[in-house]
Formats: C-alpha cells, structure tokens, sequence
C-alpha cells in the first residue's frame, strides 16, 4: 500500500436517527434501490460478539448496557470493512458515525480515497414511539428482514415472507429498559452530528413517524437528488 489510492465518486449516505427510527429498514430498502452497500456498525458489531473476536469481547457489556462502544474500536471496524471490494459500489452507514470523534475519522478516511459523503440524512421521530417500535422487533435468522409484532408482522405467522425461513431472532439489547439508554446516548452523542453535516451542506431531515413505503419514497428522492 503505497497509499495512493485512485480516488471514486461511488456514493456515501449516512443515515441518522435514535434506536429505533428505522434506519436498518430504510438502508436495506435503498441499498435493493440504488445497489449500494449497507454498513451497520451495530451488525459488525454483533458479529464481532458472536465470533467471539477481541473487539467483540470488549463490546457486549457496553452494547447490553446501552452504551456506546468505544471510538477506536468501532472506527477500526467500520475502516476495514469500508476497504473490501463491494464498498466499491458506493454505501449507506447505518449507526455510524455515532459521535463527533467518528464523523471526523470518517470525512479523513473517505477524503484519503478521495470521496466524500453525499448527504447526511436525519430520520425524524418522536421519542416516545420507539420504545414500543424497538421492544416489539425481530429479525428473520436466515436472510435478516425486519418484523414487527404489532407493525409489521410476517403475512403468513411463523415464516418470513422475503426467504420463507421460520427460524426468527430478537436482539439482546431490544429490552425497554435498555431502550432508555440507548436514547440517552443518542441525545448526549449523536445528535450533534445534526449541526455537524447541516455545516458541510450535506444534511436533509426527513418524517420519519409515517409509512415505511412513504419514507422510503422520500430518502429515494433525496439520494437521487445527491447523487445526481
Ligand atoms: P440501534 O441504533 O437500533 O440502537 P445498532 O444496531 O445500530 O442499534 O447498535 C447497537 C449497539 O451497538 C449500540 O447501542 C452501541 O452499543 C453499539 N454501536 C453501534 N454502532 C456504534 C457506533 N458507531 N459507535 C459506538 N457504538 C456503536
């Protein structure tokens, strides 16, 4: 590595918003949409957990407490996965950055690759609602679509409707009371990053208490327009 890396317009979005406000949904949606690659700190997170790695030893008690896991270790996770090939297509962060410390690593990072991100944009939602969207989720085991008891349950019950596999899982930290603190966290840490990108011009804000169809209209819209 020589460090002279050929630079790339491939996209970068960011998604913001608390536990809860559908970033996964929508970055999964967009990432069918426009061909991009979705990256989830908070997935490779988890993955690190379950394969039992040195970064995931030091994160679980952090994750289950609510807490934000530290800068160096969620920054050296997200840098490694953004230098396999797929990112290449261009991505959509999902869960990073979560602190200043981390949106300035970031805009080093992408600028050494000569990019930059194309909008930062902030899910709306009101506090109050997530705590019921959060403590009613789960996944599906086999191909990770997202379901809800009450919002968005599986047509047929028991099976997904995307891989019909019935094997489902529900995260460790998707307990009211954790929930809590994982909007404190949102508040105190992330949500700076509002006024952050609204100052580089990259930032739109969006509803994001309405339909997820309608929601995902309106961030295509957006990506559209930021890509252009
Ligand atoms: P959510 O946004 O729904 O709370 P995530 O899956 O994005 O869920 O994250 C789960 C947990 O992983 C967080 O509560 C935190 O402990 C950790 N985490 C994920 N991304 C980051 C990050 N960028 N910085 C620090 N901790 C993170």
């Amino acid at each position: 590595m020589d460090g002279s890396k050929t630079p790339t317009t491939a996209p970068v979005l960011i998604l913001l918003g608390p536990p809860g406000a559908g970033k996964g949904t929508q970055a999964r949606m967009l990432e069918e949409t426009f061909g991009l690659v979705q990256l989830s700190t908070g997935d490779l997170l988890r993955a690190a957990v379950t394969n039992g790695t040195e970064a995931g030893q030091q994160a679980k008690a952090v994750m289950d407490a609510g807490a934000l896991v530290s800068d160096d270790i969620v920054i050296a996770i997200l840098r490694d996965r953004l230098a396999e090939a797929d990112c290449a297509r261009g991505v959509i962060l999902d869960g990073f950055p979560r602190t200043t410390v981390q949106a300035e690593a970031l805009d080093t990072l992408l600028g050494e690759n000569g990019q930059k991100i194309d909008a930062a944009i902030s899910l709306d939602v009101d506090d109050a609602a997530m705590v019921d969207r959060i403590s009613g989720r789960f996944t599906c085991a086999g191909c990770g679509e997202g379901y809800h008891d009450t919002f968005k349950a599986p047509t047929t019950k028991g099976q997904c409707d995307k891989c019909q596999g019935t094997d489902f899982k529900r995260r460790a930290d998707d307990t009211a009371e954790t929930v809590a603190a994982r909007l404190d966290a949102y508040h105190a840490q992330t949500a700076p990053l509002i006024a952050f990108y609204d100052a580089q011009g990259a930032l739109a804000r969006v509803d994001a208490m309405g339909d997820i169809d309608d929601i995902a209209k309106t961030l295509g819209a957006i990506v559209r327009r930021a890509t252009a």
